[in-house]
């Protein structure tokens, strides 16, 4: 056994008997998860796996699209027309806040938060809401090498209760700040969050952005290689919310969150490292995500 498997087999060890948290229950569906799922999984750029736990089991990707999102926005519009709708300041306020409009511009803060999410998945291109919804999966696939799909009852289950987004989409409508047909982003939104994929997948996905926007297992481009700064500036600065400054202190890797317990970070040119355990702190971060990433991440030399 490699000397990297052996230290994720020991990190899920440790791990695993950590059971605090929450699992996201504000999405009624994703109460279902089981708490002691656990997964790590690293894919370096040279296209080697190395994984343990649950890594087969499937779990709504969540937040942690508003990345890939966030990257193809900038595709459709380049950086300054995309920037002068949505910031790239850090707020320091959770995830979900009703408040993140810019006084002075009215732009949301960043695309990582929810308000800045909403704004950039309503300016995906296409003709008509199915076909904005196939290019985001497209997108997708080529992160993650295989066609994706939605978790329709997660889907639906964030349709009925999504009121606090809801209410955020409301207030950017009202300051100008995203067209008026807003149940459709909101749509799109909350169906972008709920693409299914596994922690493998997730570790493929920071693997191509840690290989220049090229996917190492498919070798196909996903993003152009000029953009994958912009993405992992905005992780570094604002992809674990108001957890984000001691996040980058302590592991110094950009990353993303999502509700669902995944998490995903980046080591450029090396590496994509993911790990999944639904059960969440207050920040909405997996707690055993964060642990093996803060306290793994000074032996993990990959
Ligand atoms: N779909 C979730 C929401 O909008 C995503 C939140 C997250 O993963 N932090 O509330």
């Amino acid at each position: 056994m490699s000397e990297l498997q052996a230290l994720l087999e020991s990190l899920h060890q440790t791990y695993q008997q950590q059971d605090a948290g929450q699992l996201a229950c504000y999405i009624p569906e994703l109460c279902k998860a089981d708490p002691n799922w656990f997964a790590i999984s690293i894919v370096t750029t040279d296209g080697q796996t190395f994984q343990v736990g649950n890594c087969q089991q499937t779990f709504t990707i969540q937040s942690i699209s508003k990345v890939f999102v966030y990257g193809m926005a900038l595709a459709d519009h380049g950086r300054d027309a995309l920037l002068a709708k949505v910031g790239v300041e850090p707020t320091g306020d959770p995830f979900n806040s009703l408040i993140r409009l810019d006084e002075d511009s009215k732009r949301p803060d960043n695309p990582m938060i929810n308000a800045g999410a909403i704004a950039t998945t309503s300016l995906i291109q296409g003709n008509g809401p199915t076909e904005r919804l196939n290019r985001l999966l497209e997108m997708f696939r080529r992160y993650v090498g295989h066609e994706v799909f939605i978790d329709m009852p997660v889907f639906m289950s964030e349709r009925d209760t999504g009121h606090r987004n809801r209410a955020i989409a409301h207030l950017m409508l009202n300051f100008g700040m995203i067209d008026k047909n807003i149940d459709e982003a909101l749509d799109l939104y909350f169906q972008q969050c709920s693409v299914l994929v596994n922690c493998h997948d997730l570790a493929v996905m920071a693997a191509t952005l840690a290989h220049k926007g090229i996917n190492p297992i498919t070798q196909e481009r996903a993003v152009e290689s000029g953009y994958v700064k912009d993405i992992l500036s905005v992780m570094y600065t604002c992809g674990m919310y108001d957890f984000a400054g001691e996040w980058a202190y302590k592991v110094g890797l950009p990353a993303k969150s999502g509700v669902s317990g995944g998490i995903m970070a980046v080591v450029p040119n090396r590496a994509g490292i993911a790990v999944f355990s639904p059960l969440l702190d207050e920040y909405g971060n997996s707690i055993r995500g964060s642990r093996v990433l803060e306290l793994g991440i000074r032996v993990i030399q990959v």
